[in-house]
């Protein structure tokens, strides 16, 4: 079984990625389950460069372990652009909250967005996705969902800004969707399912 190591500590995107990648082909891994313990500095400009950053440190560390020396690294990178805001807050999506919470920082843009018309609502979450292979080979993807910053906070399901998230073809939140809805259409589901594809052509 080919192991895979994720490098990610977000317990709410470990549970969606293992909910999409096929059982029994792989067995997975957290950066707990190697030992990883070093904070990774995400200075990258772009989504796919943070998410190769994340993937490469773990990579080097697991390179000089016996037991997962063999292994797959996936490093993920993703974020909110909305386009009210010339695509902000981007990379900096968690650390734009500075003292705020989530629920406080949402209800601060739709303060600031109340009388912007649905047309100038876009929004989008974008996932970048790196794999360092065994042999140091690196690939990558990037994905996106279109929606539109909402008016309203609704739904109890997801994480971060899932609530204020609306997608107008589901005519809901995120944080309304099951989460296997949420994967079918998610920058998160579909970078993975495109990883996955890759990945099947690199393990065979
Ligand atoms: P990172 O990929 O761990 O750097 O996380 C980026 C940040 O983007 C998260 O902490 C959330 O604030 C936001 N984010 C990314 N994906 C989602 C999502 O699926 N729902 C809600 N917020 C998200």
């Amino acid at each position: 079984m080919t192991k895979i190591i994720f490098a990610t500590t977000n317990k709410g995107k470990l549970r969606e990625f293992q909910e999409i990648l096929p059982e029994g082909k792989y067995s997975f891994f957290t950066m707990e389950d190697i030992g990883f313990t070093e904070e990774i500095e995400e200075d990258g400009t772009t989504f796919l460069e943070n998410a190769a950053i994340k993937a490469k440190a773990v990579a080097k560390f697991a390179s000089s372990s016996e037991t997962f020396r063999e292994a797959i690294v996936l490093a993920d990178d993703s974020g909110l652009e909305i386009d009210y805001y010339d695509k902000k807050p981007g990379v900096m999506s968690h650390r734009w909250l500075g003292e705020r919470t989530y629920p406080q920082a949402m209800q601060d843009v739709m303060d600031d967005m109340k009388d912007v018309p649905e047309e100038k609502r876009g929004a989008r979450f974008v996932c970048a996705m790196a794999a360092v292979l065994p042999g140091g080979e690196v690939l990558s993807v990037q994905e996106s969902v279109e929606g539109r910053v909402g008016y309203e906070m609704k739904g109890e399901n997801g994480f971060g800004y899932d609530p204020f998230f609306y997608v107008p073809e589901y005519g809901c939140t995120t944080a309304e969707m099951t989460p296997s809805q949420k994967n079918e259409i998610s920058h998160r589901g579909k970078a993975l399912r495109s990883m996955c594809r890759k990945l099947e052509e690199q393990v065979k």
